[in-house]
This record gives structure tokens, C-alpha cells and sequence, in this order.
């Protein structure tokens, strides 16, 4: 095993009544999967700048551990 680290965003952390939670590599990734969840989920077609600055605020790095590769 070894431990890597990724960014995580729970939208409960952004003050939305949502369990949305998406792990990813990069924090672009995260955001990638944020906007589609809002639009998707929610109908937002745009985030604004100031929410995704909160979104971004609500970023967290966490490690995990995966199996190495082979
Ligand atoms: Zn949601």
C-alpha cells in the first residue's frame, strides 16, 4: 500500500443541504465534478465567481492509501 494524497470537497462544507462528496487528483478535477453535480443536481448553470471561490475554500487535501502499482 501506499498513501497518496487528493483533494476533496463535501458540498456540505459549502453550506449546501447535500451529501455530494467528490475525491479527486487535482483541485481542477474537483471542480470539474462540482459544476457538473450543480448543474446537474441542483440547476445551476453557472457558479459564480464567489461561490466558487467558497467552493474552493472548502477544498481539503487527504491522504488515502491504495494499493501501489504493480
Ligand atoms: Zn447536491
Amino acid at each position: 500500500m501506499v498513501t497518496e494524497e487528493y483533494k476533496q470537497l463535501s458540498y456540505s462544507d459549502v453550506g449546501m443541504a447535500c451529501g455530494f462528496q467528490v475525491r479527486a487528483k487535482t483541485e481542477a478535477e474537483v471542480m470539474k465534478h462540482a459544476k457538473t453535480h450543480a448543474a446537474e443536481a441542483h440547476g445551476l448553470k453557472e457558479i459564480s465567481a464567489d461561490t466558487e471561490k467558497k467552493i474552493k475554500a472548502a477544498i481539503k487535501t487527504v491522504s488515502a492509501d491504495v494499493p501501489a502499482k504493480k
